[in-house]
């Protein structure tokens, strides 16, 4: 099979108290697990594809076959988002992780603040209707912006380099916090590793 389940880049305890172990197994070990799987079965009648990534898959759906595009988008678009949502984020007894240097004044530039960021940021995702992420992201003239994609979309097609997401999926938070999508949010912000989104948004 071409594609498997990357590994948590931390213990599955490590998020406690904000996401709880009981969480990050299920969305991790279940959800995650599942769009592996899928994209694995979409993918099987068409070894030509076998060697192709996740980004070709997304960025280039539209040469896939019409009877798996839909699934090979939707499914590779399942496991890239969940590998991003993890990777940027850190153990809750990690130092705490501020945005510093170029990401810092590009939160000044394009955002004001970086507390006008944080607050524009969680304004987004507590918008998102249904399931979907909200995003920063760098637009192709070196911009910093805020979106949100629905369902497991992801920003690849649209030329935009990602830097940060969070999963508002209900399967993300409602174990620990029910409906309470808000209070989610201010949690996850305590494990965001700004180094990692910085590395995201520049070095590349
Ligand atoms: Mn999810």
């Amino acid at each position: 099979m071409p594609f498997t389940l990357q590994p948590l880049p931390f213990a599955p305890d490590a998020l406690e108290p904000h996401i709880s172990q009981t969480t990050v197994e299920f969305h991790h070990g279940k959800h995650q697990q599942a769009y592996v799987d899928n994209l694995n079965k979409a993918l099987e009648p068409y070894p030509f594809f076998a060697n192709w990534s996740l980004e070709q898959l997304l960025l280039y759906s539209s040469q896939l076959p019409s009877d798996i595009r839909t699934s090979v988008r939707r499914n590779a678009g399942g496991v890239y988002n969940h590998q991003f949502y993890w990777s940027t984020m850190q153990p809750a007894a990690a130092p705490p992780s501020m945005p510093e240097g170029t990401l810092m004044q590009a939160m000044q530039a394009f955002f004001s603040s970086f507390d006008a960021f944080v607050a524009a940021f969680k304004n987004a995702a507590i918008q998102v209707f249904g399931s979907g992420y909200a995003w920063l992201v760098r637009l192709q003239d070196g911009s910093l912006a805020i979106i949100t994609t629905a369902n497991q979309d992801t920003p690849l097609p649209n030329g935009l380099i990602p830097g940060l997401c969070i999963d508002v999926w209900e399967h993300a938070y409602y174990l620990d916090r029910q409906n309470r999508r808000a209070e989610y949010i201010d949690h996850w912000f305590a494990l965001v590793n700004w180094q990692a989104v910085a590395r995201n948004l520049f070095n590349r």
